[in-house]
């Protein structure tokens, strides 16, 4: 949610999807930390396919090997032997690829074994089928497609593993119709309906892939638009009202304290009536830059709360920690050293900001903290601005608006 990128400038300009999109790399494979993001993305959303898939590879193996024994016909393969011992071989590959899909971190395992797997489970599915079919079953050639159709569409893998794993496949049909003499008229037409069916998979997965990459760029381009804040790149109000409610509960249950920070530019439309608005954007977002530099955190949230405002959720911490890190944040602004002619107070840029401390229980109210905020906020104004105050213990009992604690009668937050 926190995101330094964004902090730089805006939301297009640091957003890595953006980039993406605009460079024209929603051909190929992106940077290796969005690749590994897109990879994700696409193994959770194709899950149960995958699962189904896998599933029903084992039952047909499974199902072809019943068959086999019903017929007494493990050894009547120009494999011998071996039919059985492949066939095993066949079943375990399948098993494994079903339990690696079924398991939570799906993608973090089952990709790289099944980039492996699939590829040495379908030659020797291809050498069994072929085999099978010099015996006198020619219809089992008809399954061959299927070895196609698999990695490209239902396995997940990405578009040049399933082909590498195809084109195996092919050889294998090829190598193994040579050696166990597969008659020539039958050959001729099982490769090229076979290499047809490869053509037309590769041109449909390729251009599939192209859209689904141009697709997830696009859609956490957009998602991560409706939580910037355009100008500044932090968070936006959204973000914050939702983060402060998910911190609010979470220190509720876990006895958490929290700190509520709401900072505000001082004499700001005075600079921008000297400066200029534009001037008074560039302003906005070194402001919010400067910030974002102490708000890193996991669980710690900066977002543009309105105007010249941010607001700043620190989960955990003890108030000195909250008022100190509350004034490094006024200093660091301070230091940027921007030019305000105008102010009533300094020469430069500042900020004043009103801390709550606060422990969240059942019994308050948030909306009581962001008051408690608030008035800090207006003392440290009134005070001289560039400075922080802090509210916390006991004062929250006195606050008229925002009331902190929960009525016994009322169900709001
Ligand atoms: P104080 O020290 O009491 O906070 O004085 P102030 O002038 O900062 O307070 P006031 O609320 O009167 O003015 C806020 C100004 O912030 C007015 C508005 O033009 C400016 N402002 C709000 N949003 C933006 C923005 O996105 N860009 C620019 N350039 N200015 C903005
Ligand atoms: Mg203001
Ligand atoms: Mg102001």
């Amino acid at each position: 949610m926190q995101s330094s990128k964004h902090a730089e400038s805006g939301v297009s300009v640091g957003s890595p999807y953006a980039a993406a999109l605009q460079s024209g790399a929603s051909n190929g494979p992106f940077s290796p930390e969005l690749e590994a993001e897109y990879i994700a993305d696409r193994l959770l959303s194709n899950r149960t396919l995958i699962r189904m898939a896998c599933l029903l590879a084992v039952l047909a193996t499974l199902f072809r090997a019943a068959e086999n024994t019903l017929a007494g016909a493990w050894t009547a393969t120009p494999v011998g032997g071996w039919t059985p011992v492949l066939f095993g071989l066949v079943t375990c590959a399948s098993l494994l690829l079903v339990w690696l899909a079924w398991r939570p971190a799906l993608e973090r395992r089952y990709l790289p074994v099944a980039q492996v797997i699939v590829p040495v489970r379908n030659v020797i599915l291809a050498v069994l089928v072929v085999g099978i079919a010099v015996r006198g079953q020619l219809e089992l050639l008809m399954i061959l497609p299927l070895l196609v159709i698999g990695p490209f569409y239902f396995l997940g893998l990405q578009f040049r593993a399933a082909l590498i794993s195809v084109l195996l496949t092919v050889i294998a049909v090829a190598a193994s119709s040579f050696f166990f003499e597969l008659p020539v008229e039958v050959f001729r037409r099982t490769c090229v309906f076979l290499l047809l069916t490869v053509v037309a998979c590769a041109i449909a997965a390729r251009a599939l892939e192209r859209l689904s990459r141009r697709s997830f760029l696009e859609s956490r381009l957009i998602a991560e638009m409706a939580q910037c804040d355009a100008l500044t790149g932090t968070n936006n109000r959204r973000v914050f009202d939702e983060q402060f409610a998910r911190l609010w509960r979470q220190a509720t249950d876990d006895q958490r304290p929290l700190a509520i920070a709401l900072i505000d530019v001082d004499h700001f439309k005075a600079y921008n009536d000297h400066y200029g608005h534009q001037a008074g954007d560039r302003t906005l977002q070194r402001v919010a830059q400067a910030l974002q530099e102490f708000v890193s955190r996991p669980l710690d949230v900066l977002a543009r709360y309105g105007g010249e405002e941010f607001g700043v959720i620190l989960y955990d911490v003890e108030e000195g920690e909250a008022l100190a890190l509350a004034d490094r944040m006024r200093r660091a602004v301070a230091s940027l050293a921007i030019e305000h002619r105008s102010s009533q107070t300094e020469s430069s840029v500042t900020i004043s900001i009103g801390v709550a401390f606060v422990r969240p229980s059942n019994e308050r109210r948030s909306r009581g903290a962001l008051q408690l905020a608030d008035e800090a906020l207006y003392v440290a104004k009134v005070g001289g601005r560039n400075r922080v105050e802090l509210k916390g213990g006991e004062e929250y009992e006195g606050l008229v608006t925002g009331v902190f604690s929960r009525s016994p009668f009322a169900g709001q937050p």
